[in-house]
């Protein structure tokens, strides 16, 4: 197990790392974010939930060798713990058993984002959900979803709503979609986007809206996530944001009063 354990290991953490430094080019601003060394000592003393880090620095050996051994030897191996294997599947490369092409909104498309763009967990198990993230994509529907397709890009978003309603997920809930240029509010957020300029108001059609407050107020009840502006925030509200969708063009008392219709009528 030594060697394939060294690699994988040191494959684990090099994924990791990547992750941290990944800039989150996204469609509506070409300017890269700098690295802070801010948002890192937060995420340090946020006291996150039994992490994935901790999980493979506690058992490093064990849950590696799940992977390359499988479950049954694993579980004979006398240096697993009781408890790992249940949480073996918040290690990376575990997965949790998903059916392909299945979606967390009724009606919504399945297109795959790049894996690129997103990081596998298991939400709200390992992370708790309590925000929703409104963006706009600074384009088409059909260019956003092609970017967020690309593995370059780095970046993309759980949802997009095209100006007649439609909507297409690429990310599941359940997973960490890089769509916030702020690793604490991708792994507490949903993000969604809308087809449209932000300094074009007119882009926002009544179908969208509609929509999008649907679906936002599915997430708070599935989430139990507020309905306020605390807790359904656009990306401009993010701290350090570098980018300023939706803009000043979004209407949010109009948002907040469909999201709220909504939540009410499937209360
Ligand atoms: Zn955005």
């Amino acid at each position: 197990m030594g060697e394939d354990w060294t690699n994988q290991w040191s494959g684990l953490r090099a994924a990791d790392s990547r992750e941290e430094s990944r800039q989150e080019p996204r469609p509506e601003s070409p300017q890269p974010r700098p690295e802070s060394p801010r948002r890192h000592r937060r995420e340090k003393e946020a006291g996150r939930p039994i992490g994935r880090r901790a999980l493979i620095v506690g058992g490093a050996a064990a849950a590696v060798g799940g992977a390359v051994l499988g479950w049954d030897q694993m579980a004979q191996d006398g240096a697993m713990r009781e408890g790992m294997a249940r949480d073996m599947w918040k290690v990376p490369g575990m997965r949790k058993p998903r059916k392909e092409g299945e979606v967390d909104f009724t009606g919504a498309q399945w297109v795959a984002a790049s894996s690129a763009n997103w990081r596998m967990a298991d939400r709200p198990a390992d992370y708790t959900i309590d925000m929703v993230i409104i963006h706009v994509t600074q384009g088409s529907f059909d260019s956003a979803v092609k970017v967020f397709q690309n593995p370059a890009h780095g970046a993309a978003a759980h949802y997009i709503f095209r100006k007649d309603g439609h909507v297409a997920q690429m990310i599941r809930e359940l997973d960490v979609a890089y769509h916030a240029g702020n690793r604490e509010y991708n792994e507490r957020s949903i993000g969604i986007e809308h087809e449209g300029f932000v300094d074009r108001p007119e882009d926002f059609t009544d179908e969208m809206y509609r929509a999008s407050a649907q679906l936002t107020a599915r997430l708070c009840a599935r989430h139990k996530i507020p309905v306020d502006r605390k807790h359904i925030i656009g990306h401009i509200e993010v701290p350090e944001a570098t980018h300023t969708d939706p803009g000043d063009g979004w209407d949010w008392d109009k948002y907040m009063r469909l999201v709220r219709a909504a939540r009410s009528a499937n209360a």
